[in-house]
């Protein structure tokens, strides 16, 4: 690997584990696929880095301790990179409060004023252009 070119790390006498860095080029990939994905209820179909067309279901739940993943590597240690990609993919959307679609967050904003939504919902895009809110 060309070090030279890659960020030094904030702690560099703590590199990121192996699972953490394959999960954040995971999501470099597929961040696009992995949010089209979302199935509900904090679930996720995350691509297998390894094989073709493979894909996992991994869940992000609303604390760590609760994610979950099926692959192999999950069950035998607790953590795996699809956790990794899905919890970025998860820290980075939001719901539409419009049309229930899970958004990137830079795509959604928050109602100022509106008479069909709250002060603070968040509408993306198109739910915002097909409503009054300001
Ligand atoms: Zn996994
Ligand atoms: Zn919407």
């Amino acid at each position: 690997m060309d070090t030279t070119t890659i960020a030094q790390p904030a702690h560099p006498s703590t590199p990121e584990p192996g699972y953490v860095l394959r999960g954040l080029g995971l999501y470099e990939l597929h961040a696009n696929a992995i949010l089209d994905s979302y199935q509900g209820g904090g679930k996720y179909l995350v691509p297998s880095g390894t094989q073709a067309n493979g894909l996992y279901e991994t869940r992000i739940g609303t604390r760590p301790e609760r994610n979950r993943c099926e692959c192999r590597g999950f069950a035998s240690h607790k953590h795996c990179s699809h956790v990794v990609a899905a919890g970025r993919v998860a820290g980075r959307s939001a719901v539409c409060d419009g049309c229930g679609a899970r958004t990137w967050r830079r795509d959604l904003s928050e109602v100022q004023e509106s008479l069909t939504y709250f002060e603070g919902d968040l509408l993306c895009r198109s739910c915002r252009r097909d409503s009054d809110a300001l």
